[in-house]
């Protein structure tokens, strides 16, 4: 057990707990206590989690769509009893704060299993002829699928492929990241008890070199599902090469936000306030504001006004707009880029370090102007609460601005002119684009990177065909 939360900290194979030899430790952002000490799982426990996964998959990829869908809106029944455990084990966890999880990141943890057990039921198609002989399309599973998922939204990003995954038929090995562990482990139990059979869910523990790289390099595997950063996708796409595994990968962004003079210039502030949500570790994040010279001035105005309201402390607190950050090495990292963005003369309008009278890892919201367009603080990922804020003149050099990074996740456009936003949406790289709004998902959509911001798209559909071995079967006339 840990010693600051009520979790079981060893591996979850094949429906049992197993230790290893060594474990590593857990810290709280919040107040840096030690939550738990972790085993720290290796190649044996990779080997052994797929060895297991493998075991269970001929029975439950047997096992009836509807009878699938069941065991995972039970799955879903046992998040929602338990969402106040879940929200404050990941808040004192990963720092995000505790209203956001119980209200918002806690319910779709639970809607993601609802949802793919649903829409099982509905990925048929019409058989069709050719020259009197059917088509039958048939999404077969694949086999073992290995996760590996990042700390900055543990278990609703977790369950984003866990509950596509198991609706399809497959099995599956989850490497949760080493700065937040737990609430995968709080899942396994409730999945256990929720009827999934052992050996259907498994979950790993340890450092990503470690078990993660064993995991994903295990010629077992069938799918390879990662979230996480470029230096690691780069990893992980090699050992699926290495064993021509399909992979999919959801990775960061830079993503710009683009302020039009004719905006509701109110509207515009609030989404661009937003973007300091989970203290700036959200990979949507929009971090570049990309703002019409004319109203810079004004828009740089009411933005400090509402920012310097934001209330920033223990993420714990109803009141708390801004936790810390994840992780002092993270934390370190952010001001890192800070300071080279300082030293090569960009100015801070607001913050530009870390809280002085917070201390610990809480980081004082930024935005930085003065900022080269091919500067380091314009061009990669910080997830930090650190914005740009640059000017344009023309639609096309708000584009030309928009799209000048190696990534292309997501873009946000505001603007009162409708043909504008077509034109300019018809011109971004992104995965996904909102006017006038940020952040609304709906898991029916395709969702996924251009660019080094991923390969592959997931939601409805796009999560099925990433999970499955799909099938034509053809058939002669009678
Ligand atoms: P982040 O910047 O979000 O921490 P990372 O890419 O470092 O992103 O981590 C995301 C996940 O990838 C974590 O679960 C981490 O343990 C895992 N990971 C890191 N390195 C490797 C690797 N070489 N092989 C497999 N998984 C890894």
């Amino acid at each position: 057990m840990a010693a600051g939360v009520a979790v079981d900290t060893r591996h979850w194979i094949g429906g049992r707990r197993v230790a290893s030899a060594r474990t590593f430790p857990d810290h709280s952002p919040i107040d840096s206590s030690l939550l738990a000490e972790v085993a720290r799982g290796g190649a044996e426990e990779a080997a052994a989690a797929v060895t297991a996964a493998l075991a269970a998959f001929p029975a439950w990829a047997a096992t009836s769509r509807e009878d699938r869908a069941r065991v995972l809106h039970a799955i879903a029944d046992g998040v929602e009893k338990r969402i106040e455990e879940l929200a404050a084990v990941e808040t004192a966890d990963n720092g995000a704060l505790l209203r956001s999880h119980l209200r918002g990141v806690m319910p779709r943890v639970a809607q993601n299993f609802r949802f793919f057990a649903d829409w099982l039921l509905t990925i048929d198609r019409d058989d069709f002829e050719t020259r009197g002989h059917s088509n039958h399309i048939s999404w077969d599973p694949a086999g073992v699928c290995a996760l590996i998922t990042p700390w900055n939204a543990p278990l609703m990003l977790a369950t984003w492929k866990i509950a596509p995954a198991l609706a399809a038929g497959n099995t599956v090995v989850l490497k949760p990241a080493e700065w937040s562990p737990l609430t995968a482990s709080l899942l396994a139990d409730i999945a256990a008890a929720a009827g999934l059979p052992a050996g259907v869910l498994n979950v790993v523990q340890g450092y990503g070199e470690e078990v993660g790289a064993a995991l994903v390099s295990d010629p077992r595997v069938a799918r390879i599902g990662f979230t996480g950063s470029v230096p690691t996708a780069r990893h992980i796409a090699g050992a699926a090469a290495a064993n021509l595994v399909p992979v999919s990968l959801e990775l960061g962004g830079k993503s710009p936000l683009l302020v039009f003079a004719d905006c509701d210039l109110d509207l515009a502030v609030e989404l661009a306030v937003e973007q300091y949500d989970n203290a700036g570790q959200v990979c949507l994040a929009g971090t570049r504001l990309l703002v019409e010279s004319s109203v810079a001035e004004e828009f740089t105005r009411r933005f400090v006004a509402r920012a310097s309201a934001l209330r920033q402390g223990d993420p714990r607190e109803e009141a708390t707009d801004i936790g810390p950050n994840i992780h002092p090495e993270h934390l370190a990292r952010v001001d890192g880029f800070v300071r080279r963005a300082l030293a090569a003369g960009a100015r801070a309008v607001i913050g530009g370090g870390p809280h002085s009278e917070l201390g610990g890892l809480y980081y004082r919201p930024t935005l930085l102007t003065d900022v080269a367009p091919d500067a380091e603080i314009v061009t990669e990922e910080v997830f930090g609460p650190v914005l740009t804020l640059q000017t344009f003149d023309t639609e096309e050099e708000a584009v030309a601005l928009a799209n000048s990074t190696r990534f292309g996740l997501a873009a946000t456009v505001v603007t009162s002119d409708v043909a504008r936003a077509d034109r300019v949406t018809g011109q971004l790289v992104a995965g996904t684009v909102w006017v006038n709004c940020f952040f609304v998902r709906d898991l029916r959509a395709p969702f996924g990177g251009a660019r080094q911001s991923g390969v592959g798209r997931e939601g409805g559909d796009w999560s099925f065909d990433f999970y499955c071995d799909i099938k034509n079967t053809v058939t002669a006339p009678k």
